[in-house]
């Protein structure tokens, strides 16, 4: 199947959020999740489109005119409080609801993080514009420093599970 990888922000123009403790940038955490998620789609034997830009019509296009099957977007979460921890998927349509809930199960069996569940986000431009099954990820709170400690430690654990849900998605769905 082919699956469009959507790492949030973009390293030389939108950092995302930051943790000001360590230094770390959320469009650099995605972008390395992004490419074990690659990695691990294509072991799988998906065909895989890698696009992280700020301009989200190029994003929302180029995945439309591929097309995909799927699409998915990663992203780390911040709180003015800097105390929420956790892990949550947004989806938009009904499919992104199946999938969207096939992948934070899989992140909650293979990553020791707090669940937020899986929730529809009506006001995210790449989940609307998009015309197929499409999730946002929030892997965890970047600004809170034992969420960091996951998003540097457990990575491989996380994309591995975001394949895993893809999977099972791609099994229930049978197409
Ligand atoms: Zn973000």
């Amino acid at each position: 199947m082919k699956v469009f990888v959507n790492p949030g922000h973009d390293p030389n123009v939108d950092s995302g959020a930051v943790n000001i403790d360590y230094d770390v940038r959320e469009a650099d955490v995605t972008k390395q999740a992004g490419v074990l998620l690659e990695r691990g789609l294509k072991r799988a034997g998906h065909e895989v489109m890698l696009l992280q830009s700020d301009d989200l019509d190029a994003v929302v296009a180029a995945a439309n005119d591929w097309p995909a099957d799927i699409f998915v977007s990663l992203h780390c979460n911040a709180s003015p409080g800097r105390n929420a921890r956790g892990t949550e998927t947004l989806y938009y349509s009904e499919q992104g609801r199946l999938l969207g809930e096939a992948v934070q199960k899989k992140i909650l069996s293979k990553v020791p993080t707090i669940d937020r569940g899986c929730k529809e986000r009506q006001g995210l431009y790449v989940l609307r514009r998009t015309v197929m099954t499409a999730i946002l990820v929030e892997l965890a709170f970047i600004d809170n420093n034992d969420d960091l400690e996951l998003l540097e430690n457990d990575m491989p654990a996380f994309t591995g599970a975001i394949a895993a849900g893809i999977d099972e998605y791609f099994r229930q769905a049978e197409i």
